[in-house]
């Protein structure tokens, strides 16, 4: 028996898989893609995989993602020149590659993208952590304004609010740009270089490659120099302070409540002003249920004409994990129409061809193929949400009727086969 490789899940059928259940992802799908097209978003579908260099170059080539991280592709044996494909980590950079490479710029600016789909991390498994997992990605190229980073954010509140979720926390900093994060990071550079000693062998590569990171240490976290540490919410330049009141001033406005939390500097490089992280106690050590900012130096990094960005992942099992935890139930995703409850072989032969006849009417229909009992019967049609349930024995193929039972209103009565289809239609 050869089983899924760890930390890989299967989406499965059935109530009983809990957030596993594939219902609960198609709500969860509906509702982005409903959201998303509501505030004005198109979707871009990148590939799976693509060439390593575009995410160590979008992600940062010192992040943990890019280099612990990343499922690599071994060439091809007459591919040996290819260049090296990697799964893609996450979907920006790939959103960015297809920014650039199809020429969206010389469209009505912004585009506003979202996208949605598996990605891939070679990480230690554990609760709400896993190597292949799902994100929820939304990005806007081409605006400063910070009514976009409120936009951005707002979204994935509403789209949590929509499913259900509460007890969220939106984390809330502004990193600087280029005028201001180097100076920044010198004085951040001097605190620590005296107890540099002390600190972690991680602190110490970061504090030459990005100083900024040791301030999200899990493991210095209590060095008495962590709590004393310059903030860049401190140090931002004009324009940079101008920004993120602006953005906090529209967060108001939307009534979406955050936190300032200045020690959020986020792993990836490309990050500029803005950048926010959503949490969920229920989760652990995983609290993050999304996280995302601004990024106005990525599409130049990648070759593109320089281009201001905007946008988060969310974790798609985080999310519905928190949901759980929560004990809300989505309201089913797909509920049948009609389930089709024949009781003995006579009965089935003429309930065959009505089963065809709801479908070809385009309803969801369905029948039993095992012989079962009425109760069984009317198990499996719970099962499937059924809103009508015909049932067909001896006595009603006897007179030529059928009996409805309505789920919803829980009333039962008897229709002759002509006026069935009126019946369930309600036409
Ligand atoms: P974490 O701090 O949990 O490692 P991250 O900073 O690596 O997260 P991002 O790169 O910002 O995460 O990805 C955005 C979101 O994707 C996260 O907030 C989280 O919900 C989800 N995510 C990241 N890694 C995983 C994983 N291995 N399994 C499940 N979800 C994940
Ligand atoms: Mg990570």
């Amino acid at each position: 028996m050869i089983t899924a490789p760890r930390g890989l899940l299967d989406i499965l059928p059935g109530e009983s898989f809990a957030w596993l259940d594939s219902a609960r992802w198609h709500v969860l799908e509906g509702e982005l893609r409903r959201i998303s097209h509501q505030y004005g978003y198109s979707e871009l579908r990148p590939p799976v995989f693509e060439s390593a260099e575009l995410f160590a170059r979008g992600m940062g080539a010192t992040t943990d993602a890019v280099q612990k991280e990343m499922f690599t592709l071994a060439p091809r044996g007459d591919e040996e020149d290819a260049p090296v494909f990697a799964l893609r980590p996450e979907f920006t950079a790939g959103l960015v590659r297809a920014y650039i490479e199809h020429g969206l710029h010389n469209q009505t600016q912004p585009t506003k993208i979202f996208t949605y789909g598996p990605v891939f991390r070679a990480e230690r498994p554990q609760k709400g952590r896993f190597r292949q997992f799902n994100q929820w990605d939304v990005e806007v190229f081409g605006a400063q304004d910070p009514a976009v980073d409120a936009e951005v954010i707002h979204i994935g509140i509403d789209l949590a609010g929509r499913l259900g979720v509460t007890g969220l926390t939106v984390e809330l900093n502004s990193i600087g740009c280029p005028v201001c994060r180097p100076v920044y990071r010198e004085k951040l550079k001097d605190h620590f270089r005296p107890v540099l000693a002390e600190l972690c062998p991680d602190c110490n590569t970061r504090f030459d490659r990005n100083p900024l990171r040791l301030l999200d240490c899990k493991k210095d976290a209590a060095h008495p120099a962590m709590a004393t540490a310059p903030m860049m919410v401190d140090h931002l330049c004009p324009d940079c302070s101008g920004h993120f009141a602006q953005v906090q001033r529209h967060l108001g406005e939307l009534g979406v409540e955050y936190r300032l939390n200045p020690r959020i500097v986020r792993g990836l490089d490309y990050y500029t002003k803005t950048v926010f992280e959503v949490v969920h106690p229920k989760l652990g050590a995983q609290a993050v249920v999304w996280a995302g900012g601004r990024y106005d130096g990525l599409t130049a990094e990648l070759g593109g004409k320089p281009t201001p960005g905007v946008g988060f992942a969310m974790g798609m099992e985080r999310i519905l994990i928190v949901l759980n935890e929560l004990g809300v139930a989505l309201p089913p995703a797909l509920r049948m129409d009609v389930f089709v409850a024949a009781l003995g072989e006579p009965a089935r032969q003429v309930c065959l061809p009505m089963l065809y006849r709801l479908r070809s009417l385009g309803l969801s229909a369905d029948i039993d193929y095992l012989g079962r009992s009425l109760k069984a019967q009317m198990k499996l049609a719970g099962r499937h949400h059924a809103k009508f349930v015909i049932i067909v024995g001896d006595d009603e193929l006897a007179r030529g009727v059928v009996k409805l039972k309505d789920m919803d209103a829980g009333t039962q009565g008897e229709v002759s086969v002509e006026k069935l289809l009126e019946a369930v239609t309600g036409q």
